[in-house]
Protein backbone atom coordinates (compact mmCIF):
# COMPACT_ATOMS: atom_id res chain seq x y z
CA UNK A 1 0.00 0.00 0.00
CA UNK A 2 1.18 3.45 -0.36
CA UNK A 3 2.53 5.50 1.96
CA UNK A 4 0.56 8.72 2.47
CA UNK A 5 2.82 11.71 2.95
CA UNK A 6 1.78 15.32 4.19
CA UNK A 7 4.35 17.66 3.77
CA UNK A 8 4.04 20.62 5.80
CA UNK A 9 5.64 23.93 5.52
CA UNK A 10 5.23 27.71 7.19
CA UNK A 11 5.64 29.06 3.74
CA UNK A 12 5.57 32.49 4.64
CA UNK A 13 9.41 33.20 3.98
CA UNK A 14 8.78 32.48 0.03
CA UNK A 15 6.18 35.22 0.20
CA UNK A 16 7.94 37.77 2.06
CA UNK A 17 11.92 37.58 0.67
CA UNK A 18 12.48 38.02 -2.81
CA UNK A 19 16.00 36.23 -2.23
CA UNK A 20 13.88 32.79 -0.96
CA UNK A 21 11.61 32.86 -3.50
CA UNK A 22 13.99 32.93 -6.36
CA UNK A 23 15.51 29.97 -4.92
CA UNK A 24 11.62 28.12 -4.17
CA UNK A 25 8.83 30.09 -6.32
CA UNK A 26 6.28 27.58 -5.62
CA UNK A 27 7.21 26.85 -1.93
CA UNK A 28 9.82 24.75 -0.45
CA UNK A 29 7.22 22.42 0.45
CA UNK A 30 6.51 21.84 -3.18
CA UNK A 31 10.02 20.74 -4.13
CA UNK A 32 10.48 18.79 -1.03
CA UNK A 33 6.77 16.83 -2.08
CA UNK A 34 8.44 16.23 -5.30
CA UNK A 35 11.84 15.01 -3.94
CA UNK A 36 10.10 12.36 -2.36
CA UNK A 37 7.52 11.58 -4.78
CA UNK A 38 11.02 11.29 -7.06
CA UNK A 39 12.34 8.83 -4.66
CA UNK A 40 9.14 6.62 -3.95
CA UNK A 41 7.32 7.00 -7.09
CA UNK A 42 3.96 4.89 -6.79
CA UNK A 43 5.22 4.08 -3.25
CA UNK A 44 3.39 7.11 -2.12
CA UNK A 45 0.94 9.82 -2.46
CA UNK A 46 2.08 12.91 -1.51
CA UNK A 47 -0.09 16.43 -0.31
CA UNK A 48 1.18 19.63 0.65
CA UNK A 49 0.02 21.73 4.17
CA UNK A 50 0.59 25.26 4.84
CA UNK A 51 0.59 27.38 8.18
CA UNK A 52 -2.21 29.93 6.38
CA UNK A 53 -4.58 27.29 5.18
CA UNK A 54 -7.21 26.83 7.90
CA UNK A 55 -6.55 24.39 10.60
CA UNK A 56 -2.64 25.20 9.15
CA UNK A 57 -4.14 21.81 6.54
CA UNK A 58 -3.81 19.52 9.28
CA UNK A 59 -7.62 19.18 10.23
CA UNK A 60 -8.14 15.63 11.72
CA UNK A 61 -9.24 14.54 8.55
CA UNK A 62 -5.78 15.03 6.66
CA UNK A 63 -4.08 13.57 9.95
CA UNK A 64 -6.16 10.38 9.98
CA UNK A 65 -4.97 9.94 6.01
CA UNK A 66 -1.44 10.54 6.56
CA UNK A 67 1.19 8.28 7.65
CA UNK A 68 3.64 10.61 7.56
CA UNK A 69 4.04 14.07 7.67
CA UNK A 70 7.22 16.05 7.16
CA UNK A 71 7.88 19.41 9.32
CA UNK A 72 9.52 22.56 8.03
CA UNK A 73 9.06 26.31 10.53
CA UNK A 74 11.07 28.74 10.92
CA UNK A 75 9.84 32.46 11.37
CA UNK A 76 6.16 31.51 12.35
CA UNK A 77 6.82 28.99 14.82
CA UNK A 78 4.62 30.45 17.74
CA UNK A 79 1.55 31.19 14.76
CA UNK A 80 1.24 27.22 14.89
CA UNK A 81 -1.89 26.76 17.34
CA UNK A 82 -1.69 24.51 20.29
CA UNK A 83 -4.45 23.09 19.30
CA UNK A 84 -2.56 22.07 15.89
CA UNK A 85 0.15 21.03 18.00
CA UNK A 86 -1.87 18.76 20.40
CA UNK A 87 -3.09 17.00 16.97
CA UNK A 88 -0.35 16.18 15.18
CA UNK A 89 1.89 15.13 19.08
CA UNK A 90 -1.50 12.41 19.52
CA UNK A 91 -1.21 11.27 16.10
CA UNK A 92 2.57 10.29 16.25
CA UNK A 93 2.07 8.48 19.53
CA UNK A 94 -0.32 6.38 17.95
CA UNK A 95 1.86 6.05 14.84
CA UNK A 96 1.99 8.37 12.23
CA UNK A 97 5.67 9.28 11.42
CA UNK A 98 7.46 12.47 11.82
CA UNK A 99 10.22 13.81 9.74
CA UNK A 100 11.68 17.50 11.15
CA UNK A 101 13.43 19.45 8.78
CA UNK A 102 16.46 22.24 9.57
CA UNK A 103 15.48 25.02 11.35
CA UNK A 104 12.14 22.58 12.46
CA UNK A 105 14.12 21.49 15.46
CA UNK A 106 12.11 24.72 17.40
CA UNK A 107 9.08 23.76 16.53
CA UNK A 108 6.29 23.18 19.52
CA UNK A 109 5.50 19.62 18.42
CA UNK A 110 9.24 18.76 18.26
CA UNK A 111 9.94 20.48 21.65
CA UNK A 112 7.09 18.78 23.12
CA UNK A 113 7.84 15.17 21.73
CA UNK A 114 11.51 15.68 22.94
CA UNK A 115 10.97 17.07 26.19
CA UNK A 116 13.73 19.37 25.43
CA UNK A 117 14.81 22.85 24.40
CA UNK A 118 16.13 21.87 21.17
CA UNK A 119 18.70 24.93 21.02
CA UNK A 120 21.35 24.49 18.61
CA UNK A 121 24.66 26.80 17.87
CA UNK A 122 24.28 28.05 14.38
CA UNK A 123 25.98 30.95 12.44
CA UNK A 124 25.33 31.75 8.19
CA UNK A 125 27.06 31.08 5.45
CA UNK A 126 29.54 28.02 5.53
CA UNK A 127 29.92 24.35 3.84
CA UNK A 128 28.32 21.05 5.27
CA UNK A 129 29.87 17.66 5.05
CA UNK A 130 27.48 15.12 5.68
CA UNK A 131 28.99 11.56 7.15
CA UNK A 132 27.06 8.44 7.41
CA UNK A 133 27.48 6.82 10.62
CA UNK A 134 25.17 4.43 10.66
CA UNK A 135 25.59 2.48 7.19
CA UNK A 136 22.71 -0.67 6.69
CA UNK A 137 20.25 1.47 8.17
CA UNK A 138 17.62 2.38 6.02
CA UNK A 139 18.03 6.03 5.85
CA UNK A 140 21.28 5.51 4.41
CA UNK A 141 19.90 2.86 1.63
CA UNK A 142 22.05 4.46 -1.39
CA UNK A 143 23.49 7.53 0.52
CA UNK A 144 27.45 8.13 -0.30
CA UNK A 145 29.58 7.68 2.84
CA UNK A 146 30.07 10.92 2.84
CA UNK A 147 28.68 14.25 0.64
CA UNK A 148 29.05 17.85 0.68
CA UNK A 149 26.00 20.66 0.67
CA UNK A 150 28.09 23.29 -0.81
CA UNK A 151 26.11 26.40 0.62
CA UNK A 152 24.52 25.70 4.24
CA UNK A 153 23.91 27.32 7.76
CA UNK A 154 26.39 25.88 10.21
CA UNK A 155 24.26 24.12 13.06
CA UNK A 156 26.69 23.14 15.56
CA UNK A 157 26.74 20.93 18.79
CA UNK A 158 25.56 21.48 21.38
CA UNK A 159 22.37 20.27 20.01
CA UNK A 160 19.96 19.94 23.04
CA UNK A 161 17.79 17.01 22.57
CA UNK A 162 17.53 13.18 24.43
CA UNK A 163 20.20 10.74 22.97
CA UNK A 164 18.64 9.65 19.60
CA UNK A 165 18.17 6.14 19.53
CA UNK A 166 20.35 5.81 16.64
CA UNK A 167 22.05 8.48 15.14
CA UNK A 168 22.54 8.12 11.37
CA UNK A 169 24.81 11.28 10.11
CA UNK A 170 27.03 13.55 11.98
CA UNK A 171 27.87 16.63 9.70
CA UNK A 172 31.26 18.69 10.13
CA UNK A 173 31.70 22.31 9.07
CA UNK A 174 34.35 24.42 6.96
CA UNK A 175 34.28 26.61 10.55
CA UNK A 176 35.48 23.27 12.56
CA UNK A 177 32.13 22.22 14.03
CA UNK A 178 30.26 19.61 14.28
CA UNK A 179 26.10 18.45 14.44
CA UNK A 180 24.15 15.50 15.25
CA UNK A 181 22.68 16.20 11.66
CA UNK A 182 20.61 12.87 11.71
CA UNK A 183 18.69 11.13 14.36
CA UNK A 184 15.97 9.04 15.11
CA UNK A 185 13.21 8.41 18.19
CA UNK A 186 10.65 6.66 18.95
CA UNK A 187 7.37 8.45 20.93
CA UNK A 188 4.98 5.98 21.52
CA UNK A 189 3.80 4.04 18.48
CA UNK A 190 5.87 6.99 16.42
CA UNK A 191 8.97 7.33 14.16
CA UNK A 192 10.45 10.50 14.29
CA UNK A 193 13.83 11.51 12.05
CA UNK A 194 14.83 15.04 12.44
CA UNK A 195 17.31 15.45 9.41
CA UNK A 196 19.26 19.32 10.06
CA UNK A 197 20.40 20.28 5.98
CA UNK A 198 17.58 22.92 4.39
CA UNK A 199 18.01 26.46 4.86
CA UNK A 200 15.49 28.52 3.23
CA UNK A 201 18.34 30.36 1.19
CA UNK A 202 20.31 27.50 -0.74
CA UNK A 203 18.90 25.52 -3.00
CA UNK A 204 19.26 22.61 -0.58
CA UNK A 205 16.35 20.55 -1.00
CA UNK A 206 16.95 20.10 -4.78
CA UNK A 207 20.12 17.93 -4.05
CA UNK A 208 19.80 14.75 -4.85
CA UNK A 209 21.52 12.96 -1.88
CA UNK A 210 19.37 15.11 0.49
CA UNK A 211 16.18 14.18 -1.70
CA UNK A 212 17.02 10.48 -0.98
CA UNK A 213 17.48 11.12 2.14
CA UNK A 214 14.13 12.09 3.06
CA UNK A 215 12.55 9.70 0.84
CA UNK A 216 14.31 7.17 2.84
CA UNK A 217 13.36 8.64 6.28
CA UNK A 218 9.64 8.58 4.64
CA UNK A 219 9.45 5.14 4.14
CA UNK A 220 11.32 4.18 7.17
CA UNK A 221 8.90 6.04 9.41
CA UNK A 222 5.66 4.65 7.47
CA UNK A 223 3.60 3.24 10.64
CA UNK A 224 3.78 -0.34 10.86
CA UNK A 225 0.24 -2.26 11.63
CA UNK A 226 0.20 -3.33 15.39
CA UNK A 227 -2.33 -4.96 17.76
CA UNK A 228 -4.55 -3.12 19.64
CA UNK A 229 -2.71 -0.70 21.91
CA UNK A 230 -4.04 2.45 23.04
CA UNK A 231 -1.55 5.69 24.24
CA UNK A 232 -4.76 7.23 25.90
CA UNK A 233 -5.88 4.88 28.74
CA UNK A 234 -4.56 2.79 31.50
CA UNK A 235 -7.24 -0.08 31.55
CA UNK A 236 -7.61 -2.13 34.31
CA UNK A 237 -8.61 -5.00 32.56
CA UNK A 238 -6.64 -8.10 32.93
CA UNK A 239 -6.13 -10.12 29.58
CA UNK A 240 -7.88 -13.49 29.25
CA UNK A 241 -4.53 -15.35 29.04
CA UNK A 242 -3.90 -14.48 33.00
CA UNK A 243 -7.11 -15.59 34.29
ZN1 LIG B 1 18.15 28.09 8.33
Amino acid sequence: MSIRVTVWSEFRHEKESELVRSVYPDGMHTVIAAGIKERLGDDCVVTTATLDEPEHGLTEAVLAQTDVLTWWGHMAHGDVSDEIVERVYQRVLGGMGLIVLHSGHFAKVFKKLMGTSCALRWRDDDSETVWTVRPGHPITQDVPEVFQVPQQEMYGEFFDVPQPDELIFISSFAGGEVFRSGCCWSRGQGRIFYFSPGHETYPVYYQPEIRTVIGNAVRWAAPVATNVYSTQSCPNSPLGWFK
